[in-house]
């Protein structure tokens, strides 16, 4: 029987990358009925919402899908689509493994590490004061009255909440993954010297999960450190769990460790529905030209197939994405340059796609 999936191809590179993800998994011989529907700005004149509730009842049915980036307006304008589907499902995991294959443009080798970052609170939760709002002034009166000293009167402010709740799920869930998926080790990563009010409760109670997983090595580090240590010595980290801001940041470092943007995948877990995306964004820069990765997405793809009981299929996808680098004739721009200093010779994404076919 034929598994549903909502695709939603998004804006920017993503209609490219994931009709070259559904190529892919389409040749793989996993039967799909791709229910394709859109979200994002292309759609605000005709549903006056970037996401539109029969999107939303889509993937209810579903509980499972795929989407390309969608593009978020900076400064001003709609909250991002990508944090309004986290927080709508509730997908509070995020799961970012970064795995070197050879032929993929980084300086690194046999990087094999995960990202799990939480992605339902802390900055991203949306709850903020525009400069001038009667809140900001509320909120001064509020802290001056705890005894703090409060903030300049002409801020905004962003609100960083972290539950006692949301860090024991997320923490959680990566020592589970550690422990289904054969890792030894669980670092939790904070900023508890400074913000010891959220990231120190964050630490206690990764602290507390992890006395419940001796199996599993625990550490934890400070955010600034754990950037440097992932880039002088990536070895020394294998499941990362990072509050959400942190773990945005951390998980695009860590794709620079195996090849760039274009090549790191990513889940959204909840507890009954998944959404599968590349960590990269819509990447406006390169978007129509046929030259973005769809390594990524296709990655992506893999993991959403393990997920739907197909762990065969991705095998196969994963094994044809790592021969089609390997060999290196039909590579994209990015990991050309990354190899050689120049795109010459590079070849686009859907002929990136047809090699990965033809390596099935
Ligand atoms: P980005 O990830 O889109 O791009 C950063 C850089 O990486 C760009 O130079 C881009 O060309 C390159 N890049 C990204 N993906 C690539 C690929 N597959 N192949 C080759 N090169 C690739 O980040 P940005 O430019 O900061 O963000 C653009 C938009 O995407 C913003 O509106 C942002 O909010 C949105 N965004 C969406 C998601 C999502 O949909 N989940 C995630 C991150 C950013």
């Amino acid at each position: 029987m034929a598994h549903d999936v909502v695709l939603i191809p998004g804006d920017g590179i993503g209609p490219e990358i994931t009709s070259a993800m559904r190529r892919v998994v389409d040749a793989s011989g996993v039967d799909i009925a791709w229910n394709v529907v859109d979200a994002g700005a292309g759609v605000m004149d005709e549903f006056g919402t970037p996401l539109p509730e029969h999107v939303l009842d889509a993937i209810r049915s579903t509980k499972v899908a795929i989407k390309g980036p969608i593009t978020t307006p900076v400064g001003t304008g709609f909250r991002s689509v990508n944090v309004a589907l986290r927080r709508e499902f509730d997908l509070y995991s995020c799961v970012r493994p970064c795995l070197s294959m050879p032929g993929d443009g980084s300086r690194y080798t046999d990087i094999d590490l995960v990202i799990v970052r939480e992605n339902t609170e802390d900055l991203y939760a949306g709850i903020e004061f525009d400069e001038g709002a009667p809140e900001v002034a509320e909120l001064s009166q509020l802290i001056e009255a705890s005894g703090q000293k409060t903030f300049k009167p002409d801020s905004a402010i962003s609100v960083k909440p972290i539950s006692v709740s949301g860090s024991r799920r997320i923490v959680e869930y990566a020592f589970e993954y550690a422990r289904r998926c054969g890792r030894h080790k669980v670092t939790a990563v904070h900023k508890a010297n400074i913000m010891k009010a959220s990231d120190g409760l964050f630490l206690r109670v990764a602290r507390e999960v992890a006395e419940r997983y001796p199996d599993i090595e625990f550490n934890d580090k400070i955010v600034d450190a754990t950037c440097m240590g992932l880039v002088q010595d990536p070895y020394a980290f294998d499941v990362l769990v990072l509050p959400n801001l942190y773990g945005d940041i951390v998980s695009d470092l860590a794709a620079g460790l195996v090849g760039g943007l274009g090549m790191a995948p990513g889940a959204n877990i909840g507890r009954d529905i998944a959404i599968f995306e590349a960590t990269h964004g819509s990447a406006p820069d390169i978007a129509g030209k046929d030259i973005a990765n769809p390594t990524a997405e296709i990655l992506s793809a893999c993991m959403m197939l393990d997920h739907l009981g197909e762990g065969a299929a991705a095998t196969r996808i994963r094994e044809a994405v790592k021969k089609t680098l390997a060999a290196g004739e039909s590579v994209t721009g990015d990991v050309r340059r990354a190899q050689t200093g120049s795109a010459e010779g590079c070849v686009g994404t859907q002929a990136f796609a047809d090699a990965v076919i033809a390596n099935l």
